[in-house]
């Protein structure tokens, strides 16, 4: 069979019927012509992010593709959520070895998938031949003026947590023969690594209720950092509190807690929301996490000096604390 040329590439795996629906979503003219006409929701603001995937540097190049598929849009959905924003269109460009037309049904299968649950359409890409690279940009609406920024968390606020950190990470320790997980373990990690849930429906309910908001993609300790850097403000979390799998809880007991600590502290790959709110929400917090069957956890405190203590059970600081992942330090 001859290889396929982009355009046939496109049409066969990316061109769908949704995509030219016409206005119902959004949408006034789809894939086809040299741009997409989007007409965003009257007194909304565009919420813009995009995330790129490189084999080799963010998944390993054998990774199944529908999981890729399922993360590449995964990252930028958890950036939505960070922002309270709605998804709405996304595009993607990619580099690719080779025109595989299993590996494109794969990665097709896991992207729409994610994208059909969160209402996300996709109005425009580019495909190159290449090393395996993918880009994702995703447009998202919000209420004007109502996005969560990273700027708003005030000295007494309470800092909040989603599910559970380190799990990705724990992935990869165990990989790379840095500690041992059984088999079971292993699984749930590697599911955290390949398929993160991105926290859009926690996101779009903390529009007035958080003062500001991140999801951790790096690590707790860089990402918080980032919240504190924006808001001119420090942070006190407690050790304990912080929400880590059975896994994890186990390898901190161990001879490789450093490790694990590390995992927890600053793995990345979360794609968790760490959130602030002033102290008098923590109510509303504790009855958000019962509607959206989500573990929400409050891990510690806005302080007014800057800096992050992250204090161990007997209250004392963790020095140094685990340094959140550098792509260009390696
Ligand atoms: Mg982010």
């Amino acid at each position: 069979m001859a290889a396929l040329t982009e355009f046939e590439l496109i049409d066969r795996f990316f061109r769908r019927q949704e995509n030219s629906a016409g206005n119902a979503r959004g949408i006034v003219l789809g894939i086809g012509d040299d741009a997409a006409l989007l007409a965003p929701t009257p007194g909304s603001q565009l919420a813009a992010s995009v995330d790129m995937l490189v084999s080799g540097r963010h998944f390993f190049a054998d990774v199944e593709p529908e999981a890729l598929g399922h993360k590449a849009l995964a990252v930028n959905l958890s950036d939505m959520a960070a922002m309270g924003a709605t998804p709405r269109w996304a595009l993607l460009a990619g580099a690719l070895p080779d025109a595989d037309p299993q590996w494109l049904k794969g990665f097709a299968r896991g992207f729409f998938a994610l994208a059909k649950a969160h209402g996300v359409d996709l109005v425009g890409g580019d495909t190159t031949r290449g090393p395996l690279n993918l880009c994702v940009t995703l447009l998202g609406e919000v209420p004007a003026g109502e996005a969560l920024l990273r700027s708003g968390a005030l000295a007494g606020d309470s800092i909040w947590l989603s599910g559970a950190l380190g799990d990705a990470a724990l992935a990869l320790a165990h990989h790379a023969g840095q500690l041992v997980l059984t088999a079971d373990e292993a699984a749930a990690c590697w599911n955290a690594l390949l398929r993160p849930a991105p926290r859009v429906a926690l996101g779009l309910k903390l529009r007035g209720l958080a003062s500001a908001a991140i999801d951790v993609s790096d690590g707790l300790v860089g990402d918080l950092a980032h919240v504190l850097e924006a808001s001119k403000v420090g942070a006190v979390l407690e050790l304990a509190a912080i929400p880590r799998s059975e896994a994890l809880d186990r390898q901190l007991a161990s001879s490789a807690r450093d490790i694990a600590l590390r995992c927890l502290l600053a793995g990345g790959d979360d794609y968790e929301l760490c959130f602030t709110t002033a102290p008098s929400h923590d109510p509303r917090v504790a009855a958000l996490a019962a509607e959206l069957g989500l573990e929400l956890r409050r891990v510690g405190t806005i302080a007014a000096e800057p800096g992050l203590i992250v204090q161990d059970s007997s209250g004392r600081p963790l020095a140094p604390l685990p340094q959140a992942y550098d792509h260009f330090a390696a």
